[in-house]
């Protein structure tokens, strides 16, 4: 494994792991063309343990031209070279060999996760972790099973002529992909997984508030066989070195999760190229309640998970609730009561339950929607505060009496902040629960199996759950309606982002 030099880091006081430690003080290189090297200008940024605000230590701060490099190494990688040459079946063993590494390095994996991006240890270990290699071990199986089809033509305009045509479905070529902080390893792991499957290579660019675990997985990658130039990691800023890799005239393709603001921004960037572009952008998901839900007391805990799981840093969290309004007041308590008890902390204390949001920024955005709640009529049920003043915590909240327009019912907030409204009936709900310009996700709670299909089939959004919340699988396709993104990632369907179709018509 490359070994790389230490810059100066405090982190001799924190409850990490010994190779963690170690980890994260050669954690300041980019990989390009399989070596670790520093950044084209010399200069790093820091990344922050959100608890405390503390610095944990300083990356490799990449821009265009570390860009370009790593994109020419992919470039490289894609035309010739060991990777264009080996069989499917031994792409799909080294896809599978970064899940088994995954699996093996579990534990200080999601360590590395809760630190940088302050989610609780467990939800680290025992979710994103899982997913995480899942995805590999997923599509290691798709590498052998990408076929195309052939075609029983007629060609009217030749009569008497005959011929055999069929498609090839061939890798785009270099894809860059971009991705948020809230789930970073998977995220990663959603990205590289199809995208190697398909024989793509790759320059992944992370969020820079968590490099860490895509550093670390950038190593494990190339341990598990992946030949030099295939994935290349620059950890840098958005509008630097993302915006250049979005832009690049030599990468085939961009795959990108984030905001829908930025989301747009990476359609104009593609435009000069036309490059292919995937996103999976933002969600404000509708979760309904009906009172013949099987079991109230799942719907309220499913409700409270909804929104408040992963600090609600979540794209599909469930932040706008409907309720019907003869069990209103219920679950709106029984949410309440579950929230006034979750335990804040930092991600690595045992009792925690809930960490930081993931940095200043977030901190002042979501208390912004709190302020703006507030202005505009909103009740607090509870929360509706900052938590402390050391770290970026907000209390897990609650709003009712809010109006259609008001904007904490509108935008993402990106936090733990729930927006309660009653309904009537399912007429008067429909229209109410697809009033959004995203479509991420949106669940519904009710014992009327037939009700629950009509409602699964009313909603525009990606994914419907119905008496449930937040299951995801590799083999489930994911991605967003309206301004929630354009294609699904994971299952087959991932696929189909990383693949030409190429029609052969042969003369017989
Ligand atoms: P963001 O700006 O969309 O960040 C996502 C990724 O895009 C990061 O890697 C970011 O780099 C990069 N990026 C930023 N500007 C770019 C540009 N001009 N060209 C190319 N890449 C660029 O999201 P954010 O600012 O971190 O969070 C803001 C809001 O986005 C959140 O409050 C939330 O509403 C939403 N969000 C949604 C998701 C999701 O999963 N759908 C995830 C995260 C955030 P840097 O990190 O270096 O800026
Ligand atoms: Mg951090």
């Amino acid at each position: 494994m490359p070994t790389l030099t230490a810059p100066s880091a405090a982190i001799d006081s924190l409850p990490i792991s010994a190779a963690n430690a170690t980890f994260i003080k050669r954690a300041n290189k980019l990989l390009i063309n399989g070596e670790w090297v520093a950044s084209a200008s010399g200069k790093t940024f820091p990344t922050y343990n959100p608890a405390t605000g503390d610095v944990i230590t300083r990356c490799a701060e990449g821009d265009k031209e570390d860009i370009n490099r790593a994109v020419a190494a992919a470039r490289a990688a894609f035309e010739k070279g060991p990777w264009k040459t080996m069989t499917a079946s031994e792409r799909g063993r080294i896809v599978w060999k970064i899940g088994d590494l995954m699996m093996q390095h579990a534990d200080d994996l999601a360590e590395l996760e809760a630190l940088d991006n302050g989610k609780t240890r467990g939800v680290a270990r025992h979710v994103d972790l899982p997913l995480s290699w899942d995805a590999f071990h997923y599509m290691a199986g798709w590498a052998t099973k990408i076929c195309g089809q052939t075609f029983p033509i007629s060609v009217p305009y030749m009569p008497g002529s005959k011929f055999h045509a069929m498609s090839l479905r061939e890798p785009v070529g270099v894809v860059g992909q971009i991705i948020p902080w809230n789930f970073p390893l998977l995220m990663a792991a959603w990205k590289f997984g199809p995208a190697l499957a398909a024989g793509c290579t790759v320059v992944l660019k992370p969020a820079e508030q968590t490099p860490l675990t895509a550093l670390r997985l950038g190593e494990l990658m190339i341990e598990a066989g992946v030949p030099a130039g295939v994935v290349n990691i620059v950890t840098g800023y958005g509008e630097t070195a993302g915006a250049s890799l979005a832009a690049h005239d030599d990468v085939d393709k961009v795959a990108f999760t984030g905001s829908t603001e930025v989301g747009k921004l990476i359609v104009n960037a593609a435009s000069g190229n036309l490059k292919k572009v995937s996103l999976e952008l933002g969600g404000k998901s509708p979760n309904v309640i009906f009172k013949d839900s099987p079991n109230l007391e799942n719907a309220i805990n499913g409700a409270a998970g909804a929104v408040f799981f992963n600090h609600g840093q979540c794209c599909v969290a469930g932040t706008r609730l409907f309720a019907e309004k003869s069990i209103f007041d219920q679950v709106v308590d029984g949410i309440a009561e579950r929230a006034k008890k979750i335990k804040l902390g930092f991600g690595l204390d045992q009792d925690t339950q809930m960490g930081p949001l993931v940095s200043e920024e977030q901190l002042a955005r979501v208390t912004g929607y709190l302020d703006a709640g507030r202005r505009d009529g909103a009740e607090f049920v509870t929360g509706g505060v900052r938590h402390g003043d050391r770290g970026y915590f907000v209390e897990p909240t609650i709003m009712t009496n809010t109006k259609p327009h008001m904007s904490v019912v509108q935008e993402e907030i990106f936090g733990p902040v729930l927006v309660a409204e009653p309904f009537a009936d399912e007429d008067d709900l429909i229209a109410r629960a697809n009033d959004s310009t995203y479509g991420l996700a949106a669940a519904v709670w009710t014992n009327d199996v037939s009700r629950a299909h009509r409602i699964a089939k009313a909603y525009r959004a990606g994914t419907v759950w119905v008496n449930c919340y937040n299951v995801f699988d590799s083999a489930l396709p994911f991605g967003g309606y309206k301004q929630s993104g354009w294609g699904r990632e994971m299952s087959g369907e991932a696929l189909e982002l990383y693949t030409e179709s190429k029609a052969v018509i042969v003369a017989l």
